[in-house]
């Protein structure tokens, strides 16, 4: 709790001691006699104690002119009660509506800082290492790019890098949701966020502090509550509507009934009073609270839960879309396979094999396509960039370049045929990146990619959540693509596509798909992400362009998280439901039976109170994830 809230409880407190035995007196529950104004003085002291900054913001909200509010509700019921006598009812509503107050934000602050501790990933320091070998704290924000940081076990990598030096074990939880340790040594990428657990590693840094991982992932997630859903937005509006329609409602309550009455000439003792408490009532019970609170609280806490399972989820709204989804469209190539695809032959037509694979890598070296790092991964060596000039990658198709002065140029059938290259075709399965050199066609490389692990399985996932075509787009050879297809169970597949022909396809997808989704790495699919309904960046840990386009973020490789991000945002919205339903029934009954007169206040702050801390409760529920 922090001091504003213990401050609040300590009110309450006081307040109920001071009430307890002036009720009772009042009651005639223990036999004292007071006279009236002891009495009235007695109450008023727990009353202003509790009740203080709710008659305050009252008022500051009549003197700006937003009048109707919880508070104005409050106000007018409370002193309209202790007006007419009831001084008990008065002191008691505001005590309960003030410990529903108190409850309601320690449950924000709550899940508030359970999210902030799943997502406390923000470094505090880097160890730079000064020219005499000795250790500095600095501030990562100063840590220039290059700079070699050293990280010691128990310390969060502060900033991307390279590891120059040591090895140890990774733990990316705080990234992926994956709490396998993954090992690291000399030359491997390390990401911001993630903790060395073992050994000491020294990282030349490859990135700032703010493009680092770990504070793009922190500006993801906090801009993420600001994109409000439809619903919350629904539910401002409607406190808006709803509280002066109430506010109105009880005036009429207060006024029609008795001046009927009186037109009719019956007895009017007692009357005025009986409607006018009855009004007061009407106007506790139709607090908008429960309702208002538990909304974005549910979102909140979706969004939570899911970025603790590497999910990053951009908004409240995404969180609705995906709820709804009954098609999802796959990129192939580092989505469903892993894009690391092995060399299986190399066909040569005017030079030797070794040849042919090193001008081909060294034709890919400035790519970043999944085929280029595999290729470089085959030739084994480093590059030497500086024999490699002209670069230009043609997507869909393959790169140009010239190698030791000479035009080199890698790709498809497509590529061939654009540069009028004549071609042998391939009897292999697997794809095929023809190899042309000054014009000439010098023979072909035959690669072939694996399936992810989790692949097959994802897609039973989806169909189990209800998705009923799965459609893979990939601008591969046909053949490898019904071979993928069929291997992981997709129902529909599109081959040879150029990335426009994927948005094209995506474009007539979505014309008879309620709710499409489409998941792609996010190298050329940027288009297409933002295209459908929902786009979905996998394996978004050092890809850019993946975190802009997309909608939804999936911190690591695994297909499966697509059904569980499904499941999440449905069980999210599953429960604001609940809450919107049970909340507004329990005060329409609430509401019917004071206005026949069958409700007094104790029942209306009861329901109210009791209807928030349920929904409140209900709403946390949405911070935790099932397995999938
Ligand atoms: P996917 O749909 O599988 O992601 P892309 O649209 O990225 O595929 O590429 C489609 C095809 O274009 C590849 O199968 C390959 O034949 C060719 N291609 C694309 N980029 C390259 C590259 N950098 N080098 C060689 N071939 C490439
Ligand atoms: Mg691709």
């Amino acid at each position: 709790m922090n001091k504003k809230q213990k401050t609040l409880l300590l009110r309450i407190i006081v307040a109920a001691v001071l009430f307890v035995p002036v009720y009772l007196i009042s009651e005639g529950i223990v036999d004292v006699r007071l006279p009236r104004w002891v009495l009235f003085a007695l109450f008023l002291v727990p009353y202003l104690t509790v009740g203080y900054d709710i008659l305050r913001k009252a008022a500051l909200g009549v003197k700006n002119k937003k009048v109707f509010d919880e508070c104005f509700l409050m106000t007018v019921a409370t002193v309209g009660a202790i007006a007419l006598g009831e001084y008990g009812e008065g002191v008691a509503v505001m005590l309960l509506y003030q410990i529903g107050e108190l409850f309601q934000s320690v449950a924000v602050g709550k899940s508030r800082r359970s999210i902030s501790a799943l997502m406390d990933i923000r470094p505090d320091y880097a160890n730079r290492e000064a020219d005499d070998g000795s250790l500095e704290k600095v501030d990562p924000d100063e840590v220039e790019v290059g700079t070699v940081i050293v990280v010691q076990p128990g310390e969060r990598v502060p900033i991307d890098g390279i590891v120059v030096e040591g090895s140890s074990a990774l733990d990316t939880a705080a990234l992926t949701g994956e709490s396998r340790p993954s090992a690291v040594g000399v030359d491997d990428t390390v990401l911001s966020g993630s903790i060395n657990l073992s050994g000491v590693l020294k990282v030349r840094t490859t990135a700032a502090f703010e493009e680092s991982t770990a504070s793009k992932i922190l500006d993801l997630v906090e801009n993420a509550a600001a994109r409000k859903s439809k619903s919350e937005t629904f539910i401002s509006k409607f406190a808006r509507i709803y509280t002066p329609i109430v506010c109105y409602g009880a005036l009429a309550l207060a006024v029609l009934p008795p001046l009927v009455l009186l037109i009719t000439g019956a007895d009017m003792t007692g009357v005025w009073r009986d409607w006018l408490l009855r009004a007061c009532t009407f106007l506790v019970i139709s607090c908008p609270c429960a309702v208002v609170i538990s909304v974005p609280l549910s979102f909140f806490g979706g969004l939570g839960g899911a970025s603790s399972r590497g999910i990053l989820i951009k908004g409240s709204n995404y969180l609705e879309t995906l709820a709804g989804i009954t098609t999802v469209a796959f990129d192939k190539t580092g989505t469903i396979t892993k894009g690391n695809f092995e060399v299986t032959a190399v066909h040569q037509n005017t030079m030797d094999e070794a040849e042919l694979l090193e001008l081909s890598a060294l034709a890919e070296c400035h790519s970043s396509h999944p085929i280029s790092l595999s290729l470089l991964r085959a030739y084994g060596k480093a590059p030497d960039r500086s024999r490699v000039t002209d670069v230009e990658e043609i997507s869909g198709h393959g790169v140009t370049a010239t190698v030791d002065g000479r035009s080199v140029a890698v790709g498809n059938d497509r590529l061939m045929n654009r540069l009028g290259v004549a071609f042998n075709p391939c009897p292999h399965v697997g794809t095929i990146l023809h190899v042309a050199v000054d014009g000439t066609y010098a023979g072909h490389i035959v690669i072939r990619d694996q399936l992810k692990d989790h692949a097959r399985e994802a897609m039973a996932a989806l169909q189990r959540m209800g998705v009923k075509r799965t459609v893979m787009l990939t601008g591969d050879r046909r053949e490898v693509a019904a071979d993928v297809a069929k291997e992981v169970g997709i129902t529909d597949y599109r081959a040879e596509l150029l990335p426009q022909d994927k948005v094209a396809a995506v474009e007539e997808l979505l014309r008879d798909a309620k709710g499409l989704a489409f998941v792609g790495d996010g190298i050329n699919d940027a288009p297409v992400l933002s295209r459908a309904d929902i786009g979905i960046a996998m394996g978004a840990l050092g890809s850019d362009a993946a975190i802009e386009a997309a909608d939804v973020v999936l911190m690591d490789d695994d297909p499966v998280k697509i059904a569980q991000a499904m499941g999440i945002s449905r069980k999210c919205i599953r429960i604001v439901k609940e809450n919107i339903v049970f909340a507004l029934g329990v005060k329409a009954v609430c509401l019917i039976l004071s206005a026949l007169g069958l409700a007094n206040m104790w029942l209306a702050i009861g329901a109210d109170v009791g209807v928030m801390i349920l929904a409140v409760l209900n709403a946390i529920r949405c911070l935790f994830v099932k397995n999938i």
